[in-house]
């Protein structure tokens, strides 16, 4: 089918459907290139609806990089709603990417974000409505190249059967010689085969087909063999020494999207160390952005797009360095704008509510959010959060008095080691909160507690522990809305069976691909939408693939099994993750790693990275040690 034709028949459809903005293109600063004269074209999916993909930020950076490439083209693809997706089986139309129109399966290489878990089926969904063979074995040379990359792709495992190539880690550089080595590869024309192995020499690219994984009578891990020895054991993540300057020319979405606002990352990595928190172990080291950079961005992107709001985003933003700098110059800069500035994921401690009333931000429509994780100081000592409930109450007086009524506080149960009463202090710490607010502000106080259920995440220190019962969460659930009802108070939480699905995915091994397809064959899809997730058609798809689905979520793992991530190597090492899980075990909690380096791997791996970038950015103490085997820029990986 040719774009002509799509667009005839989107002539026919487009007026039957829901929100046909969502399947138009043709956005202010989306970029249409010549497609006849440009050699390599990429397709750029988030596998889910355009709503939410539109907000996706890595997708947009990557867009931006490909396409100032002269012989590259990038285009953007989005999963269509159930009408349109009905609409388009029934008119036999492939999916098509929003610029050119052009069929998926035309292009030559097929990149798909996977920053969560529950994205999996629907991946399956895009593939299929792209008319690409589902499986990687079954596609020649005549298919695109799927790659995928986010932080689901560091354990890569449960989706291996159907990706050719995961990015792992940050795809700034990385995509470039991807697309680099296919271009190579196509002007020679040689086997599908020897691009895979070709693309497995590229640091942080983890090509899945060289692998294979052998397994104990009891189901556990025995080993991963590599086919090749073009295939390395491990394979190490892709960073890039330096945040490259922000991408400031968003497109701009003609109807309401997840995030009508520029996102402008200021910080990325973590020194904190909450060990449930994936995201703080595998994006580490921190690298900060220039405050002028910033500025200058905000600038820039307002100009190019409109916006009316920019977010600063960072897993931890009261961490980032210059912070008052930043948020000075916001005003400065900014005054009589009527600017909107969003500072997402503070602190506890009173500088919070100070920074956020002085960014003027628009939280107080919508509540101030804090995330003590758990409510008691023992338990927050477990997960490395350490914060006391005195200071959270002060917290929460000062943003009462700063003039918002309601704080949203995030909370998980089935930490490990709780107890009911841990449980229960949650009820406590959310009354003991809104007292506050009452004493303050009066009636007017609203404290909403969202209570999530704790999935262990693979390179974490809490890799290795359970997830709870269905039947404990439900007790825990049912205490928590017994206590917490009545005026100023609300309560959110997930359910049980969201919980377990995420679960089974996140430390799944290889065999959970076969769960994932029969699942989706069952008609699985959308199972981050709470309306469409179907746990049944989950428990006919570990039936048919014969596996125990407690075998995933149930078992303690003791330290020493291998683990079905263990040859992705997202430079933490695991023995500090061991001694961090046996720390949490008693207890014990480590200071932030800007005031003390415990050391965690991230040094080592890259010293010669860190040598070549001294002073600038990174967190992380100064590389002193004697020149040694590491990786720097455009190394390879070594295999083991
Ligand atoms: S090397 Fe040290 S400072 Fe850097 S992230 Fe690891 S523990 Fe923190």
């Amino acid at each position: 089918m040719n774009p002509a034709e799509v667009e005839r028949l989107l002539g026919r459809i487009l007026p039957t459907v829901q929100k046909p903005g969502r399947y138009t293109g043709g956005e202010l600063n989306q970029i249409v290139k010549d497609w006849s004269t440009v050699p390599t074209r990429v397709a750029l999916a988030f596998p889910d609806i355009y709503d939410l993909g539109m907000s996706n930020l890595g997708l947009a950076i990557l867009y931006d990089i490909l396409n100032r490439q002269s012989d590259v083209l990038a285009e953007r693809v989005y999963l269509p709603w159930n009408d349109m997706e009905a609409a388009m089986r029934q008119a036999d139309l492939p999916l098509y990417s929003l610029e050119s129109k052009h069929p998926v399966a035309k292009f030559d290489i097929l990149g798909i974000s996977l920053p969560y878990e529950t994205l999996y089926t629907n991946t399956l969904n895009l593939l299929d409505l792209s008319g690409i063979p589902l499986h990687g074995k079954e596609r020649t040379s005549e298919h695109p190249l799927v790659i995928a990359g986010g932080h689901a792709a560091l354990n890569p495992e449960p989706m291996a059967a159907f990706i050719d190539a995961f990015v792992i880690g940050e795809g700034e550089e990385v995509i470039l010689e991807i697309v680099r080595t296919f271009k190579d590869w196509k002007t020679r024309q040689e086997p599908r085969g020897t691009l895979l192995e070709s693309l497995a020499q590229i640091w942080g690219v983890y090509v899945p087909s060289l692998y294979e994984v052998h397994y104990f009578e009891d189901g556990t891990l025995s080993h991963l063999e590599a086919l090749t020895e073009k295939a390395p054991i491990p394979v190490l993540k892709r960073i890039v020494p330096k945040l490259p300057p922000p991408l400031t020319r968003f497109i701009v979405p003609f109807i309401d999207v997840t995030h009508n606002r520029v996102p402008i990352e200021i910080m990325r990595g973590c020194t904190r160390g909450c060990r449930f928190c994936q995201a703080g172990m595998i994006t580490r080291p921190v690298r900060q952005r220039p405050v002028e950079e910033i500025l200058d961005a905000i600038e820039e992107a307002l100009a190019h797009t409109g916006f009316e709001e920019v977010g600063l985003l960072s897993l931890s933003s009261s961490d980032f360095g210059p912070i008052l700098n930043l948020v000075r110059g916001v005003n400065e800069r900014f005054a009589g704008r009527h600017l909107n500035v969003s500072l997402p994921s503070l602190r506890i401690e009173t500088f919070s509510a100070e920074l956020m009333e002085s960014l003027k931000d628009s939280s107080r429509r919508s509540g101030f959010t804090l995330a003590p994780e758990a409510a008691t100081e023992r338990m927050r000592e477990i997960i490395n959060k350490p914060v006391s409930t005195e200071q959270l109450l002060e917290t929460a007086r000062e943003i009462f008095s700063r003039g918002w009524h309601t704080i949203k506080l995030y909370f998980m149960i089935g930490h490990p080691s709780e107890t009911i009463e841990d449980v229960r202090a949650i009820a406590d710490l959310c009354k003991a909160v809104l007292k506050e607010g009452r004493r303050i502000i009066g009636k007017r106080a609203r404290v909403n507690a969202g209570v999530s259920t704790f999935v262990p995440k693979p390179h974490t220190p809490f890799q290795w522990v359970p997830v709870d019962a269905t039947d404990q969460i439900q007790a825990k659930q049912a205490l928590l809305k017994k206590e917490l009802r009545g005026p100023g108070l609300k309560l959110n939480w997930n359910k049980p069976e969201e919980t377990l699905l995420e679960a089974w995915l996140s430390r799944g091994d290889r065999r959970m691909g076969k769960v994932i397809l029969r699942a989706w064959q069952h008609g699985a899809k959308f199972d981050a939408w709470q309306e469409h997730f179907r746990y049944d058609l989950w428990m006919q798809g570990f039936e048919d693939a014969g596996l125990n689905p407690d075998f995933y979520t149930l078992r303690e793992r003791p330290v020493d099994e291998t683990l079905p991530w263990d040859h992705i190597d997202a430079a933490v090492k695991k023995q500090f993750l061991t001694e961090d899980y046996l720390w949490s075990l008693e207890g014990r909690t480590r200071i932030d790693c800007r005031e003390r380096c415990f050391a965690c791997g991230i040094l080592p791996k890259y010293a010669a990275l860190r040598r070549v970038h001294p002073g600038e950015t990174w967190e992380c103490p100064e590389v002193r040690s004697p020149r040694r085997k590491s990786h720097a820029k455009k190394q390879l990986p070594s295999p083991a």
